[in-house]
């Protein structure tokens, strides 16, 4: 079995070649080759002696996931789906704007916590994703997506809010979050890296520790018992103990806020009093809210709230100085937008297909 260096941030890189009696400046050279430069094949690596090369070349590999299908919306936002195994695959979502290009990744094949409302959710679990398919998301958005005419890297801001909860995944994500940081392979700096979750306190507390990043956390209810329903993991990890976590975080992390993500569903989660209740919740953690229109799937049972609606709700969170912006939806015509990635894994792998046939013929014509 060769070794997929891939799986590697710095240190492991640096592990894996003094194992092979190398030098740790190795990993450096790898880490750019790999991550900067987007290759793959040792023998392209022309500052590395031949015979580490071909060396290499029996021991290890660079493989990312391989992409089955790279779809464009009308607005722009594209959607790569990526095969990890067994009739499994996941999305990485790349929305483009005036001053950024953010790539929303995942960081697992489905998810165990079940939120009512959530597509991938809805899927179940499959399993964690490994440091190669986390950070080869990247490494594959970036090559088909190049550099702009100023050099720059089109990928300005990562945001773990694919499929999957990334702290159930933790030490991989981490492994993957150095990388992004690592000014040897991606370069960016915490404030552009953002980790979602759905309120996993202890290891946010972890990620604190170990790598502290930008961090939203998905509210969706300004109350225990509707957050119990939606958000079935609040039964362990209740708000009061999660708006303490939430300070707790601030103290090492590289904004100033936290970003309070919040669905709207009509009827359940949107009324005036759910506003105020949230901003009582909310009094003592510096924080922005970001609205979701909820993104419909086969066989939810919510509606999305109205505009009317999500205008009244963020009026009331603004009048009391809290800035709340809504997020645009985008790239819903190919079901790339918030909680619609990854329908059934079983209908997908028929949709992947199908895909994957459209995918050929089009480069065909
Ligand atoms: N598991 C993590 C990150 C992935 S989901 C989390 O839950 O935070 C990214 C965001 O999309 C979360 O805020 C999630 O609650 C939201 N979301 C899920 N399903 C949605 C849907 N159908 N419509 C709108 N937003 C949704
Ligand atoms: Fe998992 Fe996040 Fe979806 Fe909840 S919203 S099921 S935590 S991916």
């Amino acid at each position: 079995m060769t070794v997929n260096l891939l799986d590697f941030d710095a240190d492991g890189l640096t592990a894996f070649f003094a194992g092979h009696g190398e030098k740790p400046f190795r990993a450096k050279q790898l880490l750019r080759w790999m991550h900067r430069f987007g290759e793959a094949d040792f023998a392209a690596m022309t500052d590395i002696a031949k015979s580490l090369r071909e060396k290499l070349g029996l021991c290890a590999r660079i493989t990312p996931p391989p992409l089955l299908s790279d779809r464009l919306s009308e607005d722009g936002t594209r959607k790569f789906l990526f095969d990890v195994g067994n009739g499994n695959a996941v999305e990485t979502v790349f929305i483009p704007e005036d001053d950024r290009g953010t790539l929303c990744v995942s960081t697992q094949a489905g998810c165990a916590l079940d939120c009512s409302f959530c597509s991938t959710g809805k899927q179940g679990f499959n399993r964690n994703l490994e440091v190669s398919e986390i950070i080869g998301q990247l490494w594959q958005a970036n090559r088909a997506l190049g550099v702009d005419p100023r050099g720059d890297r089109i990928i300005s801001n990562v945001v773990m809010m694919g499929m999957g909860e990334p702290l159930a995944n933790f030490e991989n994500t981490v492994t993957a979050l150095r990388l992004m940081l690592d000014d040897n392979a991606y370069g960016l700096s915490r404030r552009r890296v953002t980790v979602s979750t759905s309120g996993l306190i202890p290891a946010m507390d972890r990620l604190s520790d170990e790598c502290a990043v930008a961090l939203a956390v998905s509210l969706h209810a300004p109350n225990d018992a509707l957050r119990d329903e939606l958000v079935p993991i609040n039964q362990k990890y209740p708000l009061r103990e999660l708006m303490a976590a939430c300070r707790r975080y601030l103290v090492k992390a590289p904004r100033d806020f936290v970003t309070f993500e919040y669905v709207m569903l009509d009827g359940v989660n949107d009324r005036d009093a759910d506003a105020r209740q949230l901003l009582a919740l909310t009094r003592d953690v510096p924080c922005k809210f970001n609205l979701i229109p909820f993104n419909p799937f086969p066989g939810s049972p919510y509606k999305r709230s109205s505009s009317a609606r999500i205008r009244q709700f963020a009026e009331i969170l603004m009048a009391a100085g809290v800035v709340t912006t809504t997020r645009k939806t985008r790239g819903d015509d190919i079901d790339a937008a918030c909680g619609q990635l990854a329908g059934q894994v079983k209908d997908k792998t028929r949709r992947v297909e199908r895909r994957v046939i459209n995918f050929h013929e089009a480069g065909k014509r």
